[in-house]
Parts: structure tokens; C-alpha cells; sequence
């Protein structure tokens, strides 16, 4: 059996996030801003995406790492053709016991029954507001906040375990907070606020444009009753309420206000196979080249091994205690959420 790996702050490697893809349809100002990600960005070349055999062989050697739990993101995973294809391989591998997929939901009515099919359950769709002018704003595509609920209609019709997320940011959508939760208590679908984070170079981030768990949570308090409900797991992310009166949850992400790196335990693969052991990371460590230079299996683990064994991130708790200086941050499109 093998011994749990760990990171210098005794963080044990137990989840993996695997960015399928760079590109988007969205332009959210908070992830891919229109005039930073314009008509000449140059998006990852197809020969350095990694494959589905690839990334099947790499979650392989992660699970026999002790990862258990794997996240499909982007970009937008669902631009990737035949997503599906590669969830009937992931599910497949032995010591994976969930996988999940983040996705803008756009494409939801016509994937979900194939992602289904191949035996994904649990889906986080990101809606920011109800409200078309709003949401139009700032997906920055124009796109109606009624494409993405359609999407969750279909997805809950199917069966999908579904979480909501919200990134909540000031002047742009805090008066959506109560009629988005109204909207899925109602539905019994859990809502999970984000807190807009400082990822990448080009969001314009500042922290006064961040709305806190504090000020979401006293907002909420006014209508509805919310009990805390205690973490099911260790290293789990959200901060999690239920209404007294209605069977359905909320959450927190709390990245900014209430860090959570004491008990990060995951990696992130980006779309070209590089891992980075944190969403703040300026640096990535290339395991394509492994994959594709005819590497072992071995040789391939011990380098995620001493990549993990070294590590000691722990941005937000750093800059909780406004020790960080400016960075040359990956982006959140590249790496995924
Ligand atoms: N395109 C998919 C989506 O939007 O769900 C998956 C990738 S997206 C990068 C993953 C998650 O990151 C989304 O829920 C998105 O809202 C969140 N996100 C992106 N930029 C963020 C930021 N600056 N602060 C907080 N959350 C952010
Ligand atoms: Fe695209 Fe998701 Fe980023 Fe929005 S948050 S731009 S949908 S990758
Ligand atoms: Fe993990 Fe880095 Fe986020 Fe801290 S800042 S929780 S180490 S990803």
C-alpha cells in the first residue's frame, strides 16, 4: 500500500484538476477580459494539447498517487469534441471515486445525455445573475442568463448532481445575490458564492472589488434562516449553510476573505500537460515531455512525487496577511478553476 503523498506542510495529493482546453466562448471580465483575450490571442497549438490517452495515462499514475476525486475544466471543457469519450476512460480508472466537470452550461442541452451516458453525475455551472443585462455584461458574449438555465434544466432532468457557482463582484452583480438564491432554493439546487479572486495578470483585480463571504452571508441573514453544516471531508472548499425551511444548500468559496491553503490538497494539470501544485503558481513543471519521451510509468511518478514533496504554496494565506508582492500569475482559462 502506498504511503499517502505529501507537501512540506504535510498537504496529502488527493484531488486533481485537469484543464481540457485554453479556449472559451465566454469572455467574462473576471477570467478572460474581451480586450486581453481578443481576436489574436494565440490559444495553445492543437499538437501541444494533450490527448484523451494522455490524460487518461497521467490520471492513471495520479491515482496510483492516492488521488481519488478528478475535475474536468477549462477554458470551456465542453469545447473539447467528444468530452464524453474521455469521461467513459476516467471513470474507468481504478481508485478514482468521482469526477466532476465546471462548465458555463451553454452546451448542457445537447451534451448531457451523451455526458450521461458515459457516467458523469456531478456538474458545476457557472451563472453569475438572472438578470439578462447583467449576465450579457459579463459573460462579455451578450449571452442570455436563459441559455445557461436551460442548461441546468436539461442537466437536472437527466439526473446530474448539480452545483451553482457565482463569482460576486462589487458594482457588477451583488444585487443579484438574493433572487439567485430565491431561484435555486426554490429549485433545491445548491448556490456557491465566489469570491472574485485575484488569479492571472489581466482581471483588474483589486480587493475592493471583492464582495466577502461576511457581506453575502449578513445579506442572506435578512431573509432566510441558515444553519452551518459541518465539512463532509477533509480539505473540502466550501463553506457550506442550509435553510432552515427548505431542503437545499448554499456555499462559500472564500479564497480572499477566509483562506483555505491549510488544507489544499489538489493539482492542477493545464490543457499542455503541465502541473502546477497551486492556482497562483507562476511556474509549471512540463509532463508532456515525460509522456511523450517514452518515460516509465515509475519515472513519470517519482517526478509528480518530488514535484508534490516539495511544495509549500500558500498564496491566499499570504496574501490574507498582505505579504505578497506582484506576480507573474498563470491565468485562470489556462489552468482551470
Ligand atoms: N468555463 C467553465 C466555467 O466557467 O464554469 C470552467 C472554467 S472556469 C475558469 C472555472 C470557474 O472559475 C468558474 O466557476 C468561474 O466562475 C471561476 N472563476 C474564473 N475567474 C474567476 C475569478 N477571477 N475569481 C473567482 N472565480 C473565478
Ligand atoms: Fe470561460 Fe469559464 Fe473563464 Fe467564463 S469563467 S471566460 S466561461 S473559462
Ligand atoms: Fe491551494 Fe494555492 Fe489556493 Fe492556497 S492559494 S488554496 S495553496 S491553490
Amino acid at each position: 500500500m502506498l504511503k499517502t503523498v505529501q507537501d512540506t506542510l504535510k498537504r496529502p495529493l488527493q484531488d486533481l484538476r485537469i484543464s481540457v482546453t485554453d479556449r472559451c466562448n465566454f469572455r467574462c471580465e473576471y477570467c478572460m477580459p474581451a480586450e486581453v483575450f481578443g481576436p489574436d490571442h494565440s490559444f495553445l497549438p492543437k499538437d501541444q494539447v494533450l490527448t484523451f490517452e494522455e490524460i487518461e495515462r497521467l490520471a492513471a499514475l495520479f491515482a496510483d498517487l492516492g488521488v481519488k476525486k478528478i475535475r474536468l475544466t477549462g477554458g470551456e471543457p465542453l469545447l473539447r469534441r467528444d468530452i464524453s469519450e474521455l469521461i467513459n476512460k476516467l471513470i474507468n480508472i481504478e481508485g478514482i471515486s468521482d469526477i466532476g466537470l465546471t462548465t458555463n452550461g451553454i452546451f448542457l442541452p445537447k451534451q448531457a445525455p451523451a455526458l450521461f451516458t458515459a457516467g458523469l453525475r456531478r456538474l458545476n455551472i457557472s451563472l453569475d445573475a438572472l438578470n439578462d443585462d447583467i449576465f450579457k455584461k459579463m459573460n462579455g458574449r451578450g449571452v442570455s442568463s436563459k441559455a445557461v438555465l436551460k442548461g441546468i434544466d436539461t442537466a437536472l432532468q437527466m439526473g446530474f448532481d448539480i452545483k451553482v457557482n457565482m463569482v460576486v463582484q462589487k458594482g457588477m452583480n451583488e444585487q443579484e445575490i438574493l433572487p439567485m438564491a430565491k431561484y435555486f432554493r426554490d429549485m433545491g439546487v445548491t448556490l456557491r458564492f465566489i469570491e472574485f479572486m485575484d488569479v492571472g495578470n489581466s482581471n483588474g483585480w483589486n480587493l475592493d472589488k471583492v464582495v466577502s463571504k461576511k457581506e453575502i452571508f449578513q445579506m442572506l441573514s435578512k431573509e432566510f434562516e441558515l444553519i452551518a453544516v459541518d465539512a463532509s471531508y477533509y480539505g473540502e472548499v466550501a463553506k457550506r449553510y442550509k435553510y432552515k425551511e427548505k431542503d437545499a444548500e448554499i456555499g462559500f468559496i472564500t479564497s480572499v476573505s477566509e483562506s483555505f491553503c491549510s488544507s489544499c490538497t489538489r493539482a492542477r494539470i493545464s490543457a499542455d500537460g503541465k502541473l502546477f501544485t497551486c492556482l497562483f503558481a507562476s511556474k509549471g513543471y512540463d509532463l508532456k515531455s515525460y509522456l511523450r519521451n517514452g518515460s516509465t510509468d515509475d519515472t513519470i511518478k517519482n517526478e509528480i512525487i518530488s514535484i508534490w514533496n516539495h511544495r509549500s504554496d500558500r498564496y491566499s494565506d499570504l496574501r490574507t496577511n498582505k505579504q505578497l508582492g506582484t506576480k507573474d500569475k498563470i491565468e485562470m482559462s489556462y489552468i482551470g478553476g
